[in-house]
């Protein structure tokens, strides 16, 4: 391992985040090779695309991807291939990123900022683990057609394909049981078994690996609509949760908003050679960008991912995540999680204060 890290900033807040996350980084005093490149709409207006092969390069040269956020309301004329968002759909591509990786944690100090009562979620610390790269989201044939049967025959219609093959559930179930197993060794895995084959399949190869591989850690199955209620019911009763791209696309958002702030999810993509890009879980928040005051902490987590999933340093990574606590716990708040008695701060404030409590 080089310690090589590809640092995309991309549009919007993201320079002004990533540059915090960069600070806290350097104060480990660990050599870190850090290479920056342009992405998103930077990119496109510097180099005519969201993802230039340059950066690309980058990416698959480096062991991991610090990532900001890309996209401004500005591009959204542009056609499809060139918009921003594509960078990250040609990065998970390229890399091969078919693990997302979601945290959602409620840090005790804000507890209040959640629309749930206190005791619903505090303590609460889930890990989504989402299949990124089939699925319906993937899934050939696809398109529009003339209908020939179904209610409606002779009428416009269009259609999508849910797939998943074996070896996509082998896969993305043994990131989950490993995940677990650094955790309290429980798997909820969601599916819509009782409905969709794609679903019955998953059940089975996900049961099949718990079962041949990881005896040690509790495996349960969930139905997807009982999954999203008991997240809002009882989300502690929860640990890793093991689920397909779109189901596990609403639940990840459902889950990271039980916490009450955008600016505190970090996020993980990761592939079967430790690769992985790193963001946080917001976007590039045009309204507020270039002003400071955006909250860095989502992506300092999400360094603090990088540093545990990528480069296996465990200490460092659990000594940024308590850094954050720490500056929690003293009062210190950025705008968006600013509450009566606090210290609000600026978003290079923010990177600072960390950097003091490491
Ligand atoms: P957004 O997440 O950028 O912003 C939603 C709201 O949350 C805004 O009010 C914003 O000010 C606030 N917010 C977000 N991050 C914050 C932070 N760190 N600190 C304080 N407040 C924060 O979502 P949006 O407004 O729907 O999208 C804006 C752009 O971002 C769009 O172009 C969208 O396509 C893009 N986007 C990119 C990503 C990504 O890069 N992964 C993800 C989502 C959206």
């Amino acid at each position: 391992m080089s310690n090589k890290i590809a640092v995309l900033p991309g549009d919007g807040i993201g320079t002004e985040i990533v540059d915090q996350a960069v600070k806290v980084l350097k104060a480990l005093g660990t050599p870190f090779e850090m290479e920056f490149a342009d992405v998103g709409g930077v990119a496109y207006a510097n180099h005519g695309h969201p993802l230039p092969e340059s950066t690309l390069k980058l990416a698959r040269e480096a062991d991991a991807v610090l990532f900001g956020a890309v996209g401004d309301f500005k591009y959204d004329k542009l056609e499809r291939h060139l918009r921003p968002e594509q960078a990250i759909l040609g990065l998970r591509k390229a890399l091969g990123l078919f693990a997302n990786l979601r945290p959602a944690k409620c840090f005790a100090q804000l507890t209040g900022a959640s629309t749930l009562r206190p005791e619903v979620i505090a303590g609460l610390d889930i890990l989504i683990v989402r299949e990124l790269t089939g699925d319906i989201y993937f899934g050939t044939p696809r398109g529009r057609r003339t209908a020939v049967d179904g209610h409606f025959p002779g009428t416009p219609e269009a259609f999508d394909t849910m797939r998943y093959s074996v070896p996509e559930v082998e896969r993305i179930a043994r990131v989950a049981f490993e995940a677990a197993r650094k955790r309290n060794n429980k798997v909820t895995s969601v599916d819509k078994a009782n409905v969709l084959e794609t679903s019955q399949l998953w059940r089975d190869v996900v049961t099949r690996i718990g079962r041949e591989e990881y005896p040690d850690v509790t495996l349960e199955h969930m139905y997807v609509d009982n999954a999203a209620m008991q997240l809002v019911r009882a989300p502690k009763a929860l640990d890793v949760v093991l689920t397909g791209n779109i189901f596990g696309d609403i639940l990840s958002d459902e889950a990271s908003m039980l916490t009450g702030s955008i600016g505190m999810l970090a996020s993980a993509s990761m592939n079967d050679k430790k690769q992985g890009l790193f963001e946080p879980s917001h976007g590039s928040a045009p309204d507020i960008a270039g002003k400071n005051i955006a909250n860095p902490l989502a992506t300092i987590l999400s360094a603090a991912m990088m540093l545990r999933y990528s480069f296996d340093m465990n200490e460092e990574a659990d000594a940024i995540e308590k850094a954050v606590e720490k500056v929690l716990a003293a009062g210190i708040r950025t705008g968006d999680i600013m509450s009566e008695g606090c210290r609000k701060v600026s978003c290079s404030e923010m990177g600072d204060a960390v950097v003091a409590a490491l």
